[in-house]
């Protein structure tokens, strides 16, 4: 399958941003862009917000995001949201291992697995995160990490989980020294990691690893997101602070459009 075969995604992560009147309000002048009839769009923002928000963008084809989910269906997890409770508000996604949930909250890789898995359960698309910090990569360490990472979350995924999973999986590449800094990675060592990362899911998964799309994130704007996203492997892109800007991120699902 060829860059061109998988539909570009681009997903907006709203963070610990926004009441749900002003969430609702973005996702309305967000829902006004022009979108290229094979891009999907998601938006991610806090969870009080999710229930509203995928109100307002339904009857159209925005897909809304949790930022993060627990493993089991219900339990004595204070302060958890379960990937069913996440669907019963209207969720279609879910980010998870998000450098910022591993740096504040303990994320690991093996938790971020067992999400992957629940929440590949109620068919919700695990858009799932990973990426080297700066001095891992300037240790020359960035392969070894994507690796040990990805075998964490996707280890003892087997070919049969993976292929039920796969056209609904989403892996984000998102090196930590790029995100919120205004550092973009350059679109030619994005694509390098891009394509390591695709031949490793290829060993682990077989075929399957073509139809997964590999989203690149971090300080992605409007005027380096084409670039980015013409790169072979790189099927789309995650953006925080420029997705709560509706005219930026806008141009950012237009140059998706084009890629
Ligand atoms: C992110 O939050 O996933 C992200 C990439 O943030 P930013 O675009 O602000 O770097």
């Amino acid at each position: 399958m060829t860059h061109s075969a998988r539909k570009p995604l681009v997903a907006g992560n709203w963070k610990m941003h926004k009441t749900v009147a002003e969430s609702v309000a973005l996702a309305h002048a967000v829902a006004e862009a022009r979108v290229g009839p094979r891009t999907e769009v998601v938006l991610a923002p806090v969870f009080t917000a999710l229930g509203p928000v995928a109100a307002a963008l339904r009857g159209t084809n925005f897909g809304v995001a949790g930022q993060d989910c627990h493993w089991e269906p219900q339990g004595a997890y204070t302060g958890a949201i379960a990937p069913e409770m996440l669907r019963d508000v209207g969720c279609t996604h879910c980010i998870v291992g998000h450098s910022e949930r591993r740096q504040y909250f303990g994320e690991t890789d093996a938790g971020v697995h067992r999400k992957i898995v629940a929440l590949g359960r109620v068919k919700l698309v695990p858009i799932a995160c990973l990426g080297e910090t700066l001095a891992e990569r300037e240790s020359g360490a960035t392969f070894s990490v994507l690796s040990r990472q990805l075998d964490g979350m996707f280890g003892s995924l087997d070919a049969e989980g993976a292929d039920a999973l796969a056209a609904n999986l989403v892996v984000a590449y998102e090196p930590v020294w790029a995100i919120g800094t205004g550092r973009t990675a350059k679109s030619s060592d994005a694509q390098l990691a891009h394509a390591f990362l695709r031949d490793r899911l290829r060993d682990r998964l077989g075929d399957v690893a073509e139809r997964i799309r590999i989203l690149y994130g971090g300080s992605v704007k409007a005027d380096n997101a084409a670039e980015l996203m013409a790169q072979p492997d790189i099927d789309g892109v995650l953006v925080g602070g420029a997705s709560l800007d509706a005219a930026g991120f806008s141009r950012i699902i237009q140059a998706a459009g084009s890629s």
